[in-house]
């Protein structure tokens, strides 16, 4: 199948039905595909979106693979966009008492820590920017002028957010990670899964459009967001924003300098 970004992505037709595959090399990205099954767990346990079940996952020959259930797409139900709100909504109020995860997974192909904190603040600035900033420089692909705008984002960043309770995140909601399945709902998957704050799936939300906005206004209706949320999102897609640039290089840098000048 085509579609993937990152691993060989295939349907199989076999006696038990039709399965979906995906195989990467193992050891080039250790435990992806396990954390990916892991985090399709954490989605099922926290929203009441349908997620794929996962029927095995597996090292043969240095390929890893996850086997899971096959969502075959039909076309959109009556009120998608607002059931899809609602829903995203509902899973952002599971909650935790820290921020953070109890495993390592991937955004991507981005080995994704999630060292627990105990404010959104210290999670966003030491285990999601600060990390990938340091990566970027090794690479070459951090101006002197970006990590001094980090850094001084850095020394304040309990401005940025509203302080909220950490919510069960999908953690890379951008277009491709979401489906219509057989029944004309939306399903999730692909996830990068951790609690944190419920703004970040927002603003991934945005960072390639294709959400509609009665998505949003019904997201609103259910779990309202803090004002000036629009505003945050930027802030927001610092994150993945600098997972392309340590990835890709290039023109990430402009947009996250713009971002940077414009918000710190
Ligand atoms: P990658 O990790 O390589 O980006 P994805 O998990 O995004 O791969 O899957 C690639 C594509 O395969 C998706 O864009 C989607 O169209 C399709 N897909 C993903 N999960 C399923 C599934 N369970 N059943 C059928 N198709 C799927």
């Amino acid at each position: 199948m085509g579609g993937g970004s990152i691993n060989d992505a295939r349907r199989l037709y076999t006696s038990e039905g039709i399965f979906f595959a995906k195989i990467n090399t193992a050891s080039e990205f250790p435990g992806m595909l396990e954390a990916e099954a892991d985090g399709l767990s954490f989605l099922a346990k926290h929203s009441s979106f349908k997620i794929p079940g996962v029927a095995g996952t597996g090292v043969t020959n240095d390929q890893q693979w996850i086997l899971m259930e096959h969502i075959s797409s039909s076309s959109r139900k009556k009120g998608y966009w607002e059931t899809f709100g609602c829903q995203m909504a509902e899973m952002h109020r599971s909650t935790n008492e820290e921020f953070g995860y109890d495993k390592t997974n991937y955004l991507g192909s981005l080995v994704q820590k999630n060292n627990y904190k105990k404010t959104w603040a210290e999670f966003f600035v030491e285990v999601r920017l600060a990390p990938l900033l340091e990566m970027a420089r090794q690479k070459g692909e951090a101006s002197q002028e970006m990590v001094r705008l980090f850094e001084k984002l850095f020394s304040r960043a309990e401005k940025y957010f509203p302080e909220e309770p950490p919510a069960a995140v999908h953690g890379d909601l951008w277009t491709g990670n979401f489906m219509t399945d057989e029944d004309g709902n939306a399903t999730i998957f692909d996830p990068a899964s951790y609690f944190g704050h419920r703004e970040m799936d927002l603003g991934m939300s945005q960072l390639f459009g294709g959400f509609d906005p009665i998505f949003y206004s019904a997201y609103n209706e259910a779990y309202p967001l803090e004002k000036d949320w629009q505003e945050r999102l930027d802030i927001a897609n610092l994150y993945p924003l600098l997972a392309h640039l340590t990835l890709f290089g290039g023109s990430y840098a402009f947009k996250i300098i713009s971002i940077l000048r414009k918000k710190v």
